[in-house]
């Protein structure tokens, strides 16, 4: 069973298109449930409209002919109760409808089962045999189980599907791609698939002009490997037995097979540039060696992934060199699975429009990357069929997080405009940058700016911040190949210092762990998010902590512009251990003869148990400084990352409204301020609320700036209020989110919760 199931997603996963896809579902499960019958409808959620689109067993003519309601037939009432259907004799029941093309009167037994995916039925997928008795429970488990396997499957396989056009070249209204609102704008732009390092699996396809060259490039590729393992097995002779060096012999057959190899050379004379090719053979050959039944053949598979990514990694390598231009073109939209910090980075600034990622969500750390540099972005695409749309035109937007790609004409127009109305808007705000932020009856809300790119202190600077309320030091120490210095530290955090002085600058010291990896201290652990993480690392490695602090107060001497702020802080213990270190690090320094001040000290609340500690917290520092993504991912237990629960985190839960003013009164009881650092801030709904609770400051990426000012200049305090009180009655997310979108709305900011005006 679990090989079947295996099976077939893989079989599905590598299906060209739709129909090859769901003819590989009923031909697979008929076969091998010994059933006369297996069929395939796929349902129009809109129109609520059945389609046969495959069938082993019925008139093949009717395939692609019969349709039919929810409300009509034993399928329709399979998808519109959504739950299996299973029956002796169909024609005996109430429900059953006959059509005369699929010659199915033959048959008796019916066992139908929805096709679920996110909650929407996707269709039904029916067996039926001559006979006239039931199917048994393990037949009906083994089908819900495939149904609820190929979701998923059938998802991605449609989403194909609506891209065909990109063949034809005619641009088709396809339906877009629903993600997650990443960062909000609009992005109209050129498709460029990024994959990690090798990573086979994410190449896309791309057309190729220059067959010849394009061979040439695959075996000079596949020479630099051969010698690759040549070399390996000459150091590995005499340290290994005979028997285990075998293995090498065993690449250099297949690098010298016309099976690896001369399969790539026929697929890149078929027009798909050298790494789409190999990818296809590499799947071809994983597939037919995982389906043997001999272990010592499936252990293969593993060789042959390797000398694919071997050959992969030198043609990359060699791609590496290659002009800019040709690729980021100008209006680079980038798409992959996962991008990852240091692929915005190759990216040339000018000539990037947006970023799409299958993973992810709003406050994932590429998000607020993106938010940062101020392109839209849209996560958790779990649908896109990423290998399919590289350099495909494609629109994001940033606000309601879809994505069409190779748009129609009527959708582009629309997008077109939109774009050109946020671009008026924005003008339009930066009337706002020097004005001061404060309530229409004159309460003082300071907005700061979050950084962690020296690159960003400009735009920072530019958007009018009042200071850095979140410097967030991990990025410095991820694009580095081993942790940095004390002075290189040092030099990183004087530029950022002097370039605010005398507003403020928090910085925060190393919160690594969860998603935030060094490539140079890699952490395995099976949950992450509840690991070593923030504080807990940078304790067990005092030596790291400590040269961190020493860099800060150094960077600060003459400046006196300051504040450090300790992140996943979650028991008082770790806060007075890492104020002794705070204290030890200053008295090293003055000794040492530096002139140093100790810096005001503040605890991020992002782990729920410091709301219930606010006030023993408060008393201990100068400020608190709420993480609102962290706090809401552990309040709501909902991973920040998943895109699949991603509709599940939001910040406007009454449970996170309550933790928030629960902390603010603490910090208020202490007379010590309390400001907002999460993505909440930037969220102009949840900025009304917090301005509402007496928030003392916000802090937010430099391109939230002038709208978040915009709403505070909006809204008298007495109206922040009056919504907050509004919001604490409610019980559910959504509802507070609509009230204050409506509210957003009629005090004329509409354009901050949408695209356009
Ligand atoms: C937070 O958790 O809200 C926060 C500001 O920190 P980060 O997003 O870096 O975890
Ligand atoms: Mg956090």
């Amino acid at each position: 069973m679990f090989s079947l199931l295996r099976t077939i997603v893989q079989e599905v996963n590598a299906a060209r298109n739709l129909e090859q896809a769901l003819e590989i579902i009923v031909r697979r499960v008929k076969e091998n449930l010994g059933v006369d019958v297996c069929s395939i409808y796929l349902s129009n959620t809109e129109t609520r409209e059945l389609l046969l689109m495959a069938s082993d067993g019925l008139n093949p003519e009717s395939v692609g002919q019969v349709r039919l309601s929810w409300e009509q037939g034993l399928v329709g009432l399979v998808a519109e109760r959504a739950e299996p259907v299973n029956l002796d004799n169909a024609p005996d029941h109430p429900r059953y409808l006959y059509f005369p093309e699929t010659g199915e009167e033959r048959y008796h037994a019916f066992l139908g089962v929805p096709v679920i995916h996110h909650r929407k039925v996707l269709g039904v997928l029916v067996v039926q045999q001559h006979a006239e008795t039931r199917f048994d429970e393990d037949t009906v488990t083994v089908l819900v189980t495939i149904g609820a396997q190929l979701a998923g499957a059938i998802a991605h396989a449609e989403a194909i599907g609506s891209l065909e056009g990109l063949q034809t070249e005619q641009r088709v209204d396809s339906r877009p791609l629903q993600g997650l609102p990443g960062a909000s704008g609009v992005a109209i732009g050129t498709a460029v698939v990024v994959a990690p390092f090798a990573d086979i699996d994410a190449i896309p396809d791309r057309k190729v002009e220059d067959v010849v060259a394009e061979q040439e490039r695959f075996l000079s590729a596949v020479g630099q490997v051969r010698d690759e393992v040549r070399e390996m097995m000459d150091r590995m002779n005499g340290a290994l037995p005979s028997a285990d060096t075998a293995l090498f012999d065993a690449y250099l057959m297949m690098l010298d097979s016309d099976s690896l190899v001369g399969d790539t050379l026929e697929r890149i004379r078929a027009g798909n540039w050298a790494p789409g090719a190999l990818r296809d053979t590499v799947t071809e050959h994983v597939r037919a060696f995982d389906a043997m039944e001999d272990a010592y053949l499936k252990e293969r598979v593993e060789d042959v992934r390797d000398l694919g990514r071997r050959i992969l990694y030198r043609m990359q390598q060699e791609g590496k060199q290659d002009d800019d231009d040709r690729e980021y073109p100008r209006g680079t939209v980038l798409i992959g699975e996962e991008i990852t910090a240091s692929m915005l980075a190759e990216v040339p600034p000018e000539r990037i429009a947006g970023v799409v990622s299958v993973r992810g969500s709003r406050t994932s750390h590429t998000a607020i990357l993106a938010r940062a540099m101020g392109i839209p972005a849209v996560m958790g695409v779990t649908d896109l069929p990423v290998s399919r749309v590289d350099r495909c035109t494609v629109i994001a937007d940033g606000y309601s997080g879809r994505v069409y790609v190779n748009p129609s004409e009527a959708v582009s127009l629309e997008y077109i405009r939109l774009q050109r109305e946020e671009a008026e808007l924005s003008q339009g705000l930066l009337s706002y940058r020097e004005l001061l932020s404060e309530t229409t009856d004159g309460i003082r809300v300071p907005l700061y700016a979050n950084t962690g790119l020296v690159s960003d202190i400009r735009p920072s600077l530019n958007s009018g911040a009042e200071g850095v309320g979140l410097y967030r030091t991990e990025f410095p120490f991820m694009v580095r190949e081993r942790f940095p210095g004390e002075e290189e530290q040092r030099q990183v955090y004087r530029q950022v210092l002097e370039a605010f002085a005398p507003r403020p600058v928090t910085m925060r010291t190393l919160d690594v762990g969860g998603d935030k990896a060094l490539p140079y201290f890699p952490i395995q652990e099976d949950n992450p998010f509840l690991g070593w993480r923030g504080i807990r690392i940078t304790l067990d490695h005092p030596e790291i902590f400590l040269a961190q602090l020493r860099a800060m107060m150094k960077a600060n001497v003459g400046l006196d512009n300051l504040a450090l702020l300790l992140p996943m802080i979650s028991s008082l213990g770790e806060l007075d251990e890492a104020m002794q270190l705070i204290r030890r690090a200053h008295a090293e320094l003055l000794e040492e003869g530096e002139a140093v001040t100790l810096p005001r000290v503040g605890v991020m609340v992002e782990v729920p148990s410091t709301v219930f500690q606010a006030d023993s917290i408060a008393e201990r520092v100068d400020f608190l400084s709420i993480g609102t993504n962290d706090l809401t991912q552990y309040l709501l237990a909902v991973d920040r990352n998943n895109g699949r629960v991603a509709d599940l985190f939001d910040s406007l839960h009454p449970a996170v409204l309550k933790a928030l003013v629960c902390t603010v009164e603490a910090a208020h009881r202490h007379g010590k301020p309390v400001s907002v650092c999460g993505e909440m801030a930037g969220d102009p709904a949840g900025a009304a609320l917090l301005v509402g609770m007496g928030v003392d400051s916000l802090s937010m990426s430099a391109s939230s700036l002038l709208r978040i000012k915009w709403v505070v200049r909006s809204l008298s305090m007495g109206r922040s209020r009056e919504l907050l009180d509004q919001a604490l009655r409610l019980e559910r997310p959504e509802q507070v989110r609509a009230m204050l979108n409506a509210a957003l709305e009629e005090a004329g900011l509409g354009g901050l919760v949408r695209a356009g005006k």
